[in-house]
């Protein structure tokens, strides 16, 4: 089970592992918390879909045929956009939640479909977003509550899954880009495509490797997932300079692993080892 925030979260972040393991015909099931409501998307885009979220949620179901996903699992929410945004004041943003309501609905469905292993962003959400960071808050918490005897949720009886991870962007990577960055022109505190992403910042919180994941096998359904994400910049991705470079340098996804406790210095190549 993986459980994101936003369409696109799953191809960008993760998406090798989830196509490798569901290649090998693992049942793998997406939790995203939002539409994607809050995302930047050329009008003429839209010309079919009644809103943003229903162009992300079309995009988001040709992501997952790609990927070969068992099941999209929404938790209806509504994006929230970077820090500052107005789109965090929205009554049903993802931000405003409480943290409770948001686990107990992961816990839920982790109590349902009875994942073996569960993944999820870093502590800062990878880059920093507001609703990526309020995922992982909530993911943890619901691990411990699904399996909890003391916790009531309608119709379901406690589950605890093996293992859980976190989905983190290797350091030594980022590193180089910072380095790089300046000569292409561009500012290492202001990337992506909204300029809203500081990769200095993101420099100076360091995550353990407990698991790197080789997706080469399918590296093409993860770059078809990707493509998906048109209105994103999904498409455009093959043609960046920066994404080039980090698929010269590696098919890799790299995991911070929360549960069990790791044992030191050993790197995992496969989020099944032990089950
Ligand atoms: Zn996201």
């Amino acid at each position: 089970m993986a459980v994101v925030a936003h369409p696109d979260d799953e191809s960008f972040g993760m998406g090798g592992t989830l196509a490798l393991y569901a290649n090998e015909g693992v049942e793998v099931h997406l939790i995203c918390a939002t539409r994607g409501e809050a995302g930047e998307v050329p009008p003429q885009m839209l010309e079919g879909y009644s809103s943003i979220g229903a162009l992300r949620e079309h995009e988001l179901n040709c992501a997952a045929d790609a990927l070969g996903l068992t099941k999209v699992h929404f938790l209806d929410y509504r994006d929230s956009g970077m820090v500052g945004s107005q789109d965090n004041n929205h009554p049903m943003a993802l931000f405003q939640a409480p943290v409770d309501e948001v686990a107990y609905k992961i816990a839920r469905l982790i109590r349902v479909l009875k994942p073996q292993v569960v993944v999820t962003f870093d502590p800062i959400g990878g880059y920093m977003h507001p609703d990526h960071i309020a995922v992982h808050n909530a993911c943890v918490k619901a691990f411990r509550m699904a399996g909890n005897k003391k916790v009531e949720i309608h119709n379901t009886i406690p589950y605890s899954p093996v293992k859980l991870y976190f989905h983190i962007f290797p350091r030594g990577l980022v590193k180089y880009i910072v380095k790089l960055m300046p000569l292409f022109g561009k500012d290492p505190s202001k990337f992506g495509k909204n300029r809203d992403i500081d990769l200095a910042a993101i420099m100076n919180q360091d995550f353990p490797t407990h698991a790197r994941i080789n997706y080469r096998k399918v590296a093409d359904k993860r770059e078809k997932a990707s493509a998906c994400h048109a209105s994103q910049g999904g498409d455009r991705q093959s043609g960046y300079i920066l994404t080039w470079i980090i698929r010269l340098l590696s098919s890799n996804e790299s995991f911070m692993r929360a549960v069990p406790a790791p044992e030191k210095s050993y790197l995992e190549t496969d989020l099944f080892e032990g089950i």
